[in-house]
Parts: structure tokens; sequence; C-alpha cells
């Protein structure tokens, strides 16, 4: 497995038993596209008992590297589905990025200072590898049937599924499922098939990627540089990745011609000026590409549930594209498996969109701020970008404006409808929304971590033994996990079935702000539902009948048994759409509007001035001899300045208005 060629590997097609034949072959779920998306839906699916049958129009991994660096929280998530391993033996992990401006170092930076984390900040591994080790993980597992070269070309659906229409060599088939996850990457033919646009910003900036073969000592780490000698006026990045292999990204403009640029005697003239005349490398891949930043309006359309790429497509800085989708995936699985077994409403799934749309604002924002900052679209822009990089090189708060990427964090999904608000005091901690932390803990005297214990199903984390919890009862069919936290060497007295996992750093009694008593409900993907001081076991019962869907009534008499008439899950589910509905829109509302108008603080208009002459002769004095470029350079280095010095936002608002009104009037 080891020599896998993964970029000449081949799929073989085989022609499918439903060929010729009159039913329809029904299939809970179907994921179209074996992209890293599509492969971790199935993942994800599977592990909760669901058959998912994978189609993909192709028949090999991702061609070149295309996606290289995996953020942390992609990795504890295919930690859980079992393929982190592989992924992080094969791939090279970093947590340090090295920011230059010009010819000089201006900026280093550590995505993960803290210890007590299994997992760096990121790793660099090809797509290839990255498809290749899921799509075995995939083929290995019995929940799952893969099927290359099938494109899915029609989709009609009705209250109760949707019938698929499928292309292959041998002819066109029907399938029918219960719910379709469109993975199908950034054309979506399955978008288009419902006529549905994404919406957003494209960029008219060309990159040129070259991947190339060299043997080099450069450290394991992110370099990005902007205007450097080597390519004036444009950004460089460099990842290493595994196999010796590079990856060097060179911005180019709108005016670069895509075809010739791509050409060796183009390509190998700008990668000897990075590495020198002497330097020895072949090119392993180059291709050109430009980017938008836009998304769906709506992730869910009745039966089918769009993720990754044909969902959203944000710019490659901050590597948000497959680590979001892969976030996608892991929120989407085990809400449908929960809706499939009829232990959930189908307006579950209404939330994977509205919390994954949330996620993929954030997303867009970052990723549309950073391409502004890399790629400045006007004079004043670029001064001003210019001067934070200056600023930067001697002052701290101006690193914190330098942006060539804010790299891949998950979303908080604040104001999610499954999130139960705090109504203990926390000072810290993690909030509800926030996705788990890792941390290194020690089981039955064995060094382990923390996520390794969460996950795949609800579960309480909860600090010592909580006797007040008592006995809990729970929605129909879902279940709940206990894990303890004990501070190290400290022996549980609890004898409720749970895990019991020693905190041997403190890092979990640190990150979650535990004390004795605090409990936090966690989603089967890490989430934190809520979390109490001291909770009694009617607040848990509705939060995880809130975090479900379902309405947070209080929890049924533990002592008096189901009636023997109860309805099912899903009829009840039907009867709780509406108020479910309404709940997820409220909440949506309240997560995406603007926050409560507060009066902004004006900038002050009285005199404030000590003495008005001095600060006149002062202001002129300063720019004595000045050419004019640096007197823009020097008033965009007041601004900055002085904003930082004032903090407030508010003020600073106010005072550009009037500062901009002032100059219209000129
Ligand atoms: C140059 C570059 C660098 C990038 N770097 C990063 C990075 O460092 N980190 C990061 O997170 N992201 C990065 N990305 C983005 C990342 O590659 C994508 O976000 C990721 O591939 C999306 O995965 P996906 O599964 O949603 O779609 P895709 O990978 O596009 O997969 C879609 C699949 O659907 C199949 N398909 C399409 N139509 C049909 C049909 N009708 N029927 C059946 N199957 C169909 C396709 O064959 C394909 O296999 C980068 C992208 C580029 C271009």
């Amino acid at each position: 497995m080891g020599d896998t060629n993964y970029q000449a590997l081949e799929f073989a097609y085989e022609r499918p038993a439903e060929l010729g034949r009159d039913d329809l072959a029904h299939h809970p779920v179907i994921v179209v596209g074996a992209g890293p998306v599509g492969l971790t839906s199935a993942l994800d699916l599977a592990r909760q008992g669901i058959p998912v049958l994978v189609l993909d129009d192709d028949f090999r991994l991702s061609t070149g590297s295309r996606a290289i660096c995996f953020a942390k929280r992609t990795l504890d998530i295919w930690d859980r589905l079992d393929v982190g391993q592989r992924m992080v033996d094969k791939g090279v992990s970093w947590n340090v990025g090295k920011i230059f401006f010009r010819d000089e170092e201006i900026w280093r930076f550590d995505l993960l200072p803290d210890a007590g984390h299994r997992r760096p900040a990121f790793i660099n591994l090809q797509q290839y590898y990255v498809e290749g080790y899921l799509q075995e993980a995939a083929a290995a597992h019995p929940n799952i049937t893969l099927r290359w070269k099938h494109r899915v070309s029609g989709i009609t659906q009705d209250e109760t599924g949707a019938t698929v229409t499928i292309e292959t060599p041998d002819g066109s088939y029907r399938l029918r499922t219960d719910y379709l996850v469109a993975c199908d990457g950034a054309r979506s033919p399955i978008r288009k098939t419902l006529g549905v646009e994404s919406h957003g910003r494209s960029f008219r900036d060309r990159f040129l990627i070259a991947d190339i073969r060299m043997a080099a000592d450069f450290p394991s780490e992110r370099w990005f540089w902007f205007d450097p000698p080597f390519h004036p006026n444009q950004s460089v990045l460099l990842h290493r990745q595994p196999d010796n292999v590079w990856r060097v990204d060179f911005q180019l403009g709108w005016d670069a011609d895509p075809v010739e640029e791509v050409k060796p005697e183009r390509v190998l003239p700008r990668l000897r000026a990075v590495f020198g005349d002497t330097a020895e490398f072949t090119l392993e891949w180059v291709s050109i590409y430009t980017f938008s930043c836009l998304r769906m309006d709506d992730f869910r359309h009745g039966r089918i549930l769009f993720a990754g790429d044909s969902a959203h497509g944000v710019s490659p800085f901050g590597a948000r594209g497959a680590n979001s989708g892969v976030q996608d995936a892991e929120n989407l699985a085990w809400k449908l498996a929960l809706v499939l077994r009829g232990h959930a409403p189908d307006a579950l799934l209404d939330t994977y969109a509205s919390e994954r749309e949330y996620a993929a604002d954030e997303n867009l924002l970052n990723s549309t701020r950073a391409t502004d900052f890399i790629t400045p679209k006007s004079p004043v822009s670029k001064t001003f970008r210019n001067t934070v990089l200056r600023l930067a090189k001697t002052h701290d708060f101006a690193r914190a404006l330098v942006n060539s990427g804010r790299l891949s964090v998950p979303a908080t999904l604040h104001g999610s409808p499954l999130n139960t608000p705090d109504t203990d005091a926390f000072a810290a901690g993690l909030v509800p929304g926030a996705v788990a932390l890792d941390a290194p803990v020690t089981h039955a005297g064995t060094p382990d971590w923390l996520l390794h214990h969460l996950g795949d199903a609800f579960t309480l984390l909860v600090a010592g033994d909580a006797p007040a919890l008592g006995t809990l009862t729970l929605p129909e069919g879902v279940t709940l996990r206990r894990v303890h936290i004990h501070p190290a060497g400290a022996a549980p007295a609890s004898t409720v079935a749970a895990t019991h996992l020693a905190d041997s750093e403190g890092h979990v009694a640190r990150r979650y702000a535990m004390q004795p008593g605090t409990v936090y409900l966690l989603r089967p993907d890490q989430h934190v539902a809520a979390r109490w001081l001291n909770p009694t076991p009617q607040a848990v019962h509705a939060a995880l009948a809130r975090a479900v869907g379902l309405p947070a009534d209080p929890m049924p008499d533990a002592a008096s048994p189901r009636p023997a008439d109860a309805q099912p899950a899903v009829k009840l589910a039907a009867e709780t759409d509406a108020t479910a509905h309404a709940a997820i829109a409220q909440a949506h509302a309240n997560g995406r509007a603007n926050p409560p108008a507060t009066p902004p603080a004006p900038v002050r208009t009285t005199l404030g001035l000590a003495a008005p002459d001095d600060f006149y002769e002062a202001l002129i004095d300063a720019h004595r001899d000045l050419a004019p470029e640096q007197s823009e350079g020097l008033n965009a280095a007041l601004a900055l300045l002085l904003a930082n010095h004032i903090g407030d936002l508010d003020v600073i608002r106010d005072a550009l208005a009037r500062a901009r009104a002032v100059a219209l009037t000129a």
C-alpha cells in the first residue's frame, strides 16, 4: 500500500445490477461525488450505521495536488473516522508561518502555541493522497458501495424521496433514495439541474501553481512574500509537501495569459528567481487558477443536501475549501442518521443548512478579506496594505492586520437553534456552538486524548462525579454517553456507567473552565450543545431534545413507563415540524441579523487638542521633505497608529464617515 501511485490509480467500472430493470431499487442515502467531501460524508454516515451508495462520474482521484493544507479540525474529524493517522503519517505537519515584505521577514506566527494537542495546526498533503486514503477506507467499509463512471444526469423529487437518473458506459438507469448528498464539486451539475445558482464575488486575478520536486531543507513552515524582489509587485507562497514536493503559488495579475504562463519556458525562470540558478528541481504539476467567493443561498433543497464546493467556494488563501467541506460532511451525517431512523424530525436537516450556511458566510468573509489584502484593488488600498506591512515589522498591533489568509478554523455555531444558551455564569471555556478542544488525558492508566472519547453519539462531559445528575431519560432513539473527567490522581466515586478519564496535565479543566459539577453536552459532531454548573436531569433532557430538533419539553418522569400507545418519534416529528421550523428561522435570523443597534459613540468634535497650533505645526512638519507617496504612507501610518490607540471601532467609524464627508466636499 505504501508504494501505491495514487496519481495513476484507476478504479474499475462495474455494470450496475439495476440496468434494464423496471423497478426502482431504493437506497437510504446516495452521495454524489467521491471527492474529499463526498468520501468523508460516506464514511461518517456509514459509521452511523447508514448504508451509503457513492456515485462518481470519474474513475480517478484528484488531478494534481489541488488542496494541500488540511487543518487540525479536519484531522480531528478524520481521527474520529479512523483515517486521521494515515494522513498525519504521510503529511508534513506545520504550525509556523513567516511573512516577508520585499526582502525582509516581518513577522513569524505560531498557529498552535499551546501545548497538549494531538494534532498540529495543519498538515500539508496532496489531495490525491487524501482522496486515496479516504477511498480505501470507504471501499473497505461494509456500509459503503462505490460506483465509478456513474454520472448523475437528472433528479426529480417528491415528498417521500428523490429519483436519480444515472448514466453509465452501458446506458442509463434510475434509483430511488430518501436523501441525496450533492458533493459534486464547484461546477455542481446537480445545482444546475435544479436551476439554482451560487452568489458572490469573482476576483480578477490569476495565480500560477507550480508543484516541483526538489531536495531542499527549508523548514516545514508556510512562507508568504508580499512584493518580493524575485517577483515584484505580486505575492508568492511556499509550502512543503510530502515526497520532496514543494508548492509555489505566484500571483500573476489579471492580464497574465493563462495559456502562455503554464509553459515551462515561462514557469522555470520564475522558479529560478525564487530558488537560484543552481537549484535542481523537476516540474510535477503546473496550473493557473482564478477564484470566486460565493455560495448557494440555501444548502438544502428538499431531499437534496449540498455539501463542499457544490455549496460554497472560497479563495485558496486560508485553506478553507476542503476543510470547510469536511465540516459540512460531519455536520450532516449524524443528523441524517437520526432523521432516517425516525428519531428526529426532518426539520433537523434544516439546521444542517442554517449552521453550515452560517459557517460558509464566515469562511467567505475571511477569504474575501484576505484576497483584498493580498491583491489590493486600488492605489490607496495598496498604500494601506504596504503601510501595515512596514508597521508590522516593529509594531505588535499591526501584525494583527497583516492578512496573508486567515487559516481555517472551525466555525462556532452561534445562534444555532440546537444550542441551549448558557444559564450559568461561565467566565471562560467553550460556548454553546463551539467545537470541542482536544487535551491529553489518561484512560485506565494509559495516555490518551480527550477527543478520542467524544463524538459519534451525544456525550456528557462531566467534571468529577456530578452526583446531582442522577438517572436520565432520553428522547427515543437517542444515545448518550458519559465521560467523567477527574483531576490527575483522583479516583472516581460514581457508580454510573461512564468512561473515566484523568486530566493528566490539567488542560481539560483549563480549556473547558471545569469546576466540580461542570457538565457539557456535546453533539455527535463534537460541537457543544449546552453546558451547566450542576444541572438537573430535566435540564439535560431538555437540551438533548432541543439538540435533536425536538421540543425542549421537561423530562418525562423517569419512573413512569412510556405509554403503550406512544407515537413513534417520526410521528412526533411531523407534529413538531412547524414549531421547529419557526425556532430555526428565528435563530437563523438572530445569527445573521445585525446585532441590535447601539448608538455609536461619536468621535469628539469639540476641541480636544491641548495646543491646537502646536499640533498643526507638528502635522505639517512631519511631512516636510517627503515625496507625495511618502506623505501618503505617513498619513496611512498615522491613521493606523491613532486608530489602534483609540481602539473603539464606533468612534473610528464615525471619524471615518466625517472625514469622508469632508473629502467629498473638496
Ligand atoms: C489550487 C487549489 C488549491 C487548493 N488548496 C486547498 C487547501 O490547501 N485546503 C483546502 O481545504 N482546500 C483547498 N482547495 C479547495 C479544495 O480542492 C476543494 O474545496 C475540494 O476539492 C472540494 O471537495 P469536494 O468533494 O466538495 O469537490 P471535488 O473535490 O470537486 O469533488 C467532486 C466530485 O464529484 C464528481 N462529480 C461531479 N459531477 C458529477 C456527476 N454529475 N455525477 C457523479 N459525480 C460527479 C467529480 O468527479 C468529483 O470526483 C484548493 C483548490 C485549488 C483549485
